[in-house]
């Protein structure tokens, strides 16, 4: 097969069984969309590991090729708004989920989606800060709009060694906030520390069933994880602070009461990156360009190749991923 390029398929069979496979594809063999790119580099997100392992219900066509984001450079396109050559990012839109995604060499999708990869940043490192870290920008966006500055106090940070956590601990850090950070794999503090988190606490303190209302501990939160944690981090919050929630790693559940809403005015803010519009995208990735340390990016990141993507998947449901995983895709061509 000519200008054939390797791909990571996830079919199903008769009986719902899900296999996933290295195959070969080429241009015609992929989906609808005014933009064809070659994909220069993406990353393994939380949802990239469901849909891989099938652990949860991500995907929505199949087969699919999975990954939910990449950078790449435009091979063909029929949209006014990019042309040969350019440099594009794609986060999230259902890509890698309704639309085949960012694990193979070829992606064609829809210019809507798309964004001039920001200046100032490589394409390793935009998938080094990839969905994870955008959705930590997000979260840092929303308490920002709620008002808390450093001076209101701690935020607490969640999920601390995961993609948010350590993307969402050395922002904070950069913006002058003081950032707890809560994590199951507590010998890990001297590098959460290293991203600028000044108290590392054990998750399992926040993971089981709390009090209604606690002790104030904190001015704010980012959660990736969910369920009691996120709860436990409502009850816990200042006077007149809020809490970021983007994740489920514990679970989808949210077993609260109304007692830190209406007697300490806690703000709850639900931060989806997905569907988020073109204007907040590029905001976020601005901030990200003066707001997230490149040193520290570098720091977090692992870089593997192509073949390396359906171990890596199962690392991140395993909970054996420090911060984020890059993937070079310059070995993809078939
Ligand atoms: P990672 O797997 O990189 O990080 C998740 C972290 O959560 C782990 O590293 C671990 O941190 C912690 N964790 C895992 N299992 C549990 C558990 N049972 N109880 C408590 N903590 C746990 O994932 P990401 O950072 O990429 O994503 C985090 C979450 O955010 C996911 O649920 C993901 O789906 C969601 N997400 C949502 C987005 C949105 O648009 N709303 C966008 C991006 C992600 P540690 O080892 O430090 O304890």
């Amino acid at each position: 097969m000519s200008n054939g390029f390797k791909a990571i398929l996830v079919s199903r069979d008769e009986d719902k069984k899900q296999s996933v496979d290295i195959v070969e594809l080429n241009d015609n063999d992929l989906m609808e969309g005014d933009v064809t790119i070659q994909v220069d580099a993406t990353t393994i997100n939380y949802k990239d590991g469901l849909a891989i392992t099938g652990k949860g219900p991500v995907v929505r066509h199949w087969p699919m090729v999975p990954g939910i984001d990449l950078v790449g450079t435009v091979i063909k396109s029929e949209s006014d708004d990019f042309s040969e050559g350019d440099s594009v990012l794609l986060n999230g839109f259902g890509v890698g989920e309704a639309h085949w995604g960012a694990y193979a060499g070829h992606a064609r999708l829809k210019s809507d989606w798309l964004i001039p990869l920001p200046k100032g940043i490589t394409a390793l490192q935009a998938m080094g800060v990839g969905t994870a870290g955008y959705t930590a920008m997000l979260c840092v966006m929303a308490l920002e709009r709620y008002g808390l500055t450093p001076d209101r106090g701690p935020i607490i940070v969640t999920g601390a060694n995961g993609g948010v956590g350590t993307v969402a601990i050395a922002i904070l850090s950069k913006l002058g906030f003081e950032v707890i950070a809560s994590t199951g794999r507590t010998e890990e503090a001297d590098f959460l520390k290293s991203l600028g988190a000044t108290e590392i606490i054990d998750r399992a303190e926040l993971s089981e069933a709390g009090r209604a209302l606690g002790k104030e501990r904190w001015a704010g939160g980012i959660d990736a994880v969910g369920s009691h944690t996120l709860a436990n981090l409502i009850a816990q919050t200042k006077y007149g602070g809020a809490v970021a929630a983007c994740g489920l790693a514990q679970g989808f559940d949210l077993p609260t009461t109304v007692m830190p809403f209406i007697l300490r005015g806690i703000g709850l803010l639900g931060v989806d990156s997905v569907m988020a519009s073109k204007t907040i995208r590029q905001e976020a990735w601005g901030r990200i360009a003066t707001d997230l340390d490149m040193s520290k990016l570098d720091a977090l990141t692992t870089t593997i190749g192509f073949d390396g993507i359906i171990q890596a998947a199962n690392d991140i449901m395993d909970g054996k991923v420090r911060g984020r995983v890059v993937v070079d895709m310059a070995d993809t061509q078939a």
